[in-house]
């Protein structure tokens, strides 16, 4: 017999998805372990995240999942059914607005939104102006870099309209909201291990059986999840699955940019978060009254594919903050520019259509919660009650491969058709192919 440590169920990665998953398996009985190589849970990509929670995606899964994903968020407290110490994650349910390139809302997104249900207005400028004071409202698509010659052009014309919906928001304190679900998964005798980097995944007779440690020990379990983040191609590497999935997933660096708000406005309290399709930006309040600045990663803007997620450059680039901060200023004219630069960068683990995946793997009992492209914090709830129902079913013999799993979500009552996030699905051509998922 074995003397090494055994658990039912090994996560590898302690961010929200991860320490999310830890918590849904205990729900469900499963003695757990998370293994993270930082300090804490949530110091990876979670950390870093804008937390924004928004349902305008362009898949019916997209929307489906993040509808789902907001009613967790609303009743956040409930859910974890247990209390930290360190505080509970707020969540600032600001409503969102979109702008710009009108087609895609109004043939794609908004379809969506009336099938399932979420609610929106269509809000002409005179609303906008309304609503956020000194915005200019003018049409500048498609969107351009600060240097490029045109940038400073004045539009000829004004934005049609755009899309409002009151189901959207953000969530105070990404690293907090992780700590939260710590907390919660142990409560119910999930356990989490951190400064501890998983090396290798040992396999026997075609079936994961734990995970090797960088001290040489080893973990024992039947079932391992890669949630990983950005270093999940890393983990399937590992485990020798990375070349039979058809959908594989990267590491991309991405910079958020932080600013105080324009003069005159109170951005913090009255501010929402805007979707700037027309100028390739998102911004949302921040606490002290700043503006949180995020690309949209328009096609004029470089993609920095990093090889190493151990090993790229934490610095915020002069160029990319020069011309986001020009585009913001574009749409918030009294926006101050600042002298220094302020923000952060980190890695989004981006898949080749921008939808996640969670699926089994062909390596039996090892799983995967990966590919979240930038944007399934807000599903971490979702994908973590999906993969605990996945990994449940599977290893009770269903064949998810052949038969996808669905699932019939908590709040919502909507169904889940989990072929849709499966590693060897086609490329889904509805997606954005962006951060917009
Ligand atoms: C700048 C930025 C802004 C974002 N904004 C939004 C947003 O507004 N809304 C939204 O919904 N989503 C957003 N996202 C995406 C969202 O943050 C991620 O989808 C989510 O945080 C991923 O959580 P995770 O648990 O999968 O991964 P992570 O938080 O990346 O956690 C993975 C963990 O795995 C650990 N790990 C890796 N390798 C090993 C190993 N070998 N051994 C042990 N541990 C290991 C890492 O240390 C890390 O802690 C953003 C992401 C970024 C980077």
């Amino acid at each position: 017999m074995s003397e090494n440590e055994r658990f039912d169920a090994i996560i590898i990665g302690a961010g929200i998805i991860g320490a999310n998953i830890g918590f849904e398996l205990c729900k469900a009985g499963y003695r757990t372990l998370n293994i993270d190589k930082l300090p804490a849970a949530g110091y990876g990509s979670t950390g870093n995240s804008c937390a924004i929670v928004r349902t305008h995606y362009s898949t019916w899964g997209g929307v489906a999942m993040a509808y789902e994903g907001l009613a967790y968020w609303q009743q956040w407290a409930d859910y974890l059914e247990t209390e930290d110490e360190s505080g509970t994650a707020g969540f600032i349910e600001c409503g969102g607005v979109y702008l710009g390139d009108d087609q895609r809302y109004t043939d794609k997104v908004l379809p969506l939104f009336d099938e399932i249900g979420v609610p929106y207005e269509i809000w002409s400028t005179a609303t906008l102006r309304e609503r956020i004071p000194g915005i200019n409202v003018g049409r500048h698509a498609p969107p351009k870099r600060a240097d490029d010659p045109n940038f400073s052009d004045e539009p000829s014309e004004e934005l049609n309209n755009a899309v409002f919906s009151p189901a959207a928001g953000y969530v105070t304190d990404p690293q907090l909201a992780t700590h939260n679900l710590q907390r919660a998964a142990e409560a119910k005798g999930g356990e989490f291990r951190f400064n501890t980097e998983v090396i290798a995944i040992p396999i026997e007779d075609g079936r994961v059986v734990g995970v090797e440690l960088k001290d040489g020990s080893r973990i024992e379990a039947p079932v391992v999840v890669n949630v990983a983040g950005p270093h999940s191609f890393v983990i399937n590497q590992m485990a020798g699955v990375a070349d039979s999935m058809n959908i594989k997933t990267r590491a991309l660096r991405h910079e958020v940019h932080h600013l105080p708000s324009p003069a005159g406005l109170d951005f913090e309290k009255d501010g929402l978060l805007v979707g700037d399709d027309d100028l390739g930006t998102y911004f949302r309040p921040e606490v002290g009254n700043n503006v949180l600045l995020g690309s949209q990663d328009p096609d004029c803007d470089p993609q920095d594919w990093v090889e190493d997620p151990d090993d790229f450059d934490h610095e915020l680039g002069d160029d990319q903050w020069r011309t986001q901060v020009f585009r913001l200023a574009r749409r918030l004219p009294d926006l101050g520019i600042p002298n220094s630069k302020k923000g952060i960068v980190d890695l989004y683990d981006v898949s080749d259509d921008w939808i996640p995946i969670y699926d089994r793997t062909d390596l039996d009992g090892f799983y995967l919660a990966i590919g979240s492209s930038g944007n399934q914090f807000k599903n971490a709830s979702v994908a973590a009650y999906c993969m605990s129902e996945l990994i449940q079913r599977t290893e009770a013999g269903h064949d998810h491969d052949a038969d996808p799993i669905r699932i019939t979500q908590r709040h919502t009552g909507l169904e889940l058709d989990m072929g849709a996030y499966s590693r060897n699905r086609q490329i889904n051509k509805d997606s954005s192919f962006s951060v917009l998922g």
